[in-house]
């Protein structure tokens, strides 16, 4: 059976997050997340991810590659994005905040000043897909979830 391909809409949104997110990459301050998930335990943290609404349909993209469905609770008042085994179930879509965190054993938080134009292009996004700003983490994406 042929593969069901994202309508032109949801591609353009995707491909607008992935852009930005290879930006990131690109920007000249060195970052070494070495995955310990520091960031990602909310609970002992205080911390959590805020996304606009495509990185929360990115994100949701990849909790649907991942298998999943639905968000549940972590346990422990981490992530629900963060697996049994410690990882990260949706490393490669995690939000933009996952990715500028506040861990810092892999650097400490982005100065603002040198992403602020990611952060707009992130926001205009919103706007235009008429999204509510920044939300929290998991109703942001269980939102996403449920829309698709
Ligand atoms: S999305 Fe992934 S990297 Fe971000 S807080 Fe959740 S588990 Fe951690």
């Amino acid at each position: 059976m042929a593969r069901k391909q994202p309508d032109p809409a949801l591609r353009a949104t995707l491909d607008e997050v992935k852009a930005v997110y290879a930006e990131l990459e690109k920007r000249p301050l060195q970052r070494d997340c070495q995955m310990r998930t520091q960031c990602c335990h909310f609970r002992l943290t205080g911390k959590t991810p805020f996304l606009t609404l495509g990185e929360a349909i990115y994100a949701a993209q990849g909790v649907r590659a991942s298998g999943r469905k639905v968000m549940k609770p972590h346990p422990e008042g981490a992530c629900p994005l963060l697996g049994k085994e410690g990882r990260c179930t949706i490393y490669a879509h995690r939000p933009f905040g996952c990715r500028t965190h506040f861990c810092q054993p892999a650097g400490g938080m982005y100065p603002r000043k040198h992403i602020a134009d990611l952060i707009h292009r992130l926001e205009a996004l919103d706007e235009k897909l008429g999204g509510d700003g920044s939300r929290e983490l998991e109703p942001a994406v269980a939102d996403a979830l449920d829309d698709r």
